[in-house]
């Protein structure tokens, strides 16, 4: 077995599987095409505060080596202060039945309720709404999945306008994966039955910070980090490669798209705000679908007197180009309506950032075509591609550190390429929380 190892992307997967490559001896050299290090979680600077790219939190059930990061770094053990905004109501998130059934409205819980009397199998399928959305093989839709299960109702008053304010294309071409991946959540049966933990760990200066202390541990275990340094496919060789960047790269005429996510971070006067945390708004009548507030994760990312707000407005429609800076006064005007801000705020200060490639967009079939993907990049040569965009996931930061330890096993066991592509289906049904 070779002693060198070549880790592509430096964000928390390709960080992982440096650290645990090392860890067992192996000569390691990371390339990270960006200059800095993190990917997903490399900071926005904004009015010199540290801000994440979007509301992010670790979940206390996490993956042990985020564990052992966060003993380390003493992080804090926060308890959530999330709100759903759904038909001009503000309520408690994560939600319990109660809240779902108001946030929903009467009409729609009515139908849905009538539809289930009538249909005894649609609310058994509800049941199982979780374990049906393995079965992509056979992939019934997006709009299918969720009309037979909670009705047309539920689906054209909720599910049909956030799909499509997502990812801009008529849901009717989507997977049945989206309503697993982006919409699960809102199902209303889990929000129901299941008891959802309200506790996040979230460390005091960012989720810089956890980058900080992955890269510090990385270098003491001898890694080499090249920044600024582009992996290309013609470079694939004899040495196992842990590849954390887009498939695409890899198999050009992959057919694996993505949607971007744009950034506003805006500075507003501290008293036009409250103690949430983070915002969901899924109504298309807002451009945003949620909204944080990082002083409230940690008071180091606040300043007295101020707070940052970061607005994520998924691309949707809009594509990468649109200036969203030059239409802020339509913004503060919509965070006005949803009462988020208070009042007729001036905000001191505005920054937009866009981050390509964020969600994977999964049209109807595409496992097939993410199958094909993984075979041809496992046939090109030891290939082990892990985290978000190397398995092509919408997943949380401990499944990509997940993905990456099952790689780095599975290559150290003596396991090869093509049983990889096999093996790594199984992470295709992670189920997000947000
Ligand atoms: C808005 C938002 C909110 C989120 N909230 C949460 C949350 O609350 N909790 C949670 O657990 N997770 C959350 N996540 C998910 C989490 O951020 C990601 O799953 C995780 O950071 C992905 O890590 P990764 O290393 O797999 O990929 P990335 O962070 O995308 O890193 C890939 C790296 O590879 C580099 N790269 C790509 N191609 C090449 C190449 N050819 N050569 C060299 N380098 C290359 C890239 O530059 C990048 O640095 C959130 C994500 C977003 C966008």
């Amino acid at each position: 077995m070779s002693d060198r190892a070549i880790v592509v992307g430096a964000g928390i997967a390709g960080l992982s599987a440096a650290l645990l490559l090392a860890r067992r001896g192996s000569q390691v050299d990371i390339f990270e095409a960006s200059e800095q290090l993190g990917g997903l979680l490399e900071p926005v600077l904004h009015d010199g505060i540290a801000c994440d790219r979007g509301s992010h939190r670790v979940h206390p059930e996490s993956h042990p080596l985020l564990m052992e990061l966060t003993q380390e770094a003493q992080w804090q053990n926060k308890i959530r202060a999330g709100r759903l905004i759904l038909n001009g109501r503000q309520l408690s998130y994560p939600l319990d039945p109660f809240r779902f059934v108001r946030g929903l409205g009467a009409q729609t819980t009515l139908a849905m309720a009538k539809g289930w009397l009538l249909r005894p199998r649609s609310f058994k399928r509800a049941l199982r709404w979780e374990s049906d959305r393995h079965h992509v093989v056979e992939d019934e839709g997006f709009e299918s999945f969720v009309v037979r299960r909670v009705g047309s109702a539920a689906y054209s008053g909720f599910y049909e306008p956030y799909a499509r304010k997502v990812w801009g294309i008529d849901p009717s071409g989507l997977s049945q994966t989206v309503a697993k991946q982006r919409v699960s959540t809102s199902n209303p049966l889990n929000s129901i039955l299941k008891k959802t933990v309200r506790h996040f760990l979230y460390p005091e200066h960012g989720m810089a910070a956890l980058i900080d202390l992955l890269r510090s541990k990385v270098e003491d275990a001898g890694v080499q980090i090249h920044v600024g340094r582009r992996f290309e496919r013609e470079e694939l060789g004899r040495a196992p490669v842990f590849y954390t960047g887009h498939l695409g790269s890899l198999v050009p005429d992959a057919k694996l798209s993505h949607r971007g996510l744009y950034l506003l971070h805006i500075t507003v006067d501290a008293g036009s705000l409250d103690d949430t945390d983070t915002w969901y708004t899924p109504e298309a009548r807002y451009w945003f679908g949620r909204v944080s507030q990082p002083g409230r994760f940690s008071a180091q990312l606040s300043r007295p007197g101020q707070q940052v707000i970061c607005v994520e407005i998924p691309e949707g429609q809009w594509g990468p180009e649109q200036n969203f800076v030059d239409q802020i006064d339509e913004v503060m005007a919509q965070l006005h309506h949803a009462s988020i801000v208070k009042g007729a705020v001036k905000p001191m200060s505005v920054q937009q950032t866009f981050i390509e490639r964020v969600y994977p967009m999964y049209v109807r079939d595409w496992v097939v075509e993410q199958r094909r993907v993984l075979s041809e990049v496992a046939a090109s040569g030891p290939v082990f591609p892990c985290g978000r965009q190397g398995l092509f996931l919408h997943c949380n930061m401990d499944h990509a550190v997940a993905t990456a330890a099952a790689a780095v096993e599975h290559w150290q066991a003596g396991g090869t390429s093509e049983q990889w592509a096999v093996q790594c289906r199984q992470f295709a049904n992670f189920r997000v929380r947000d």
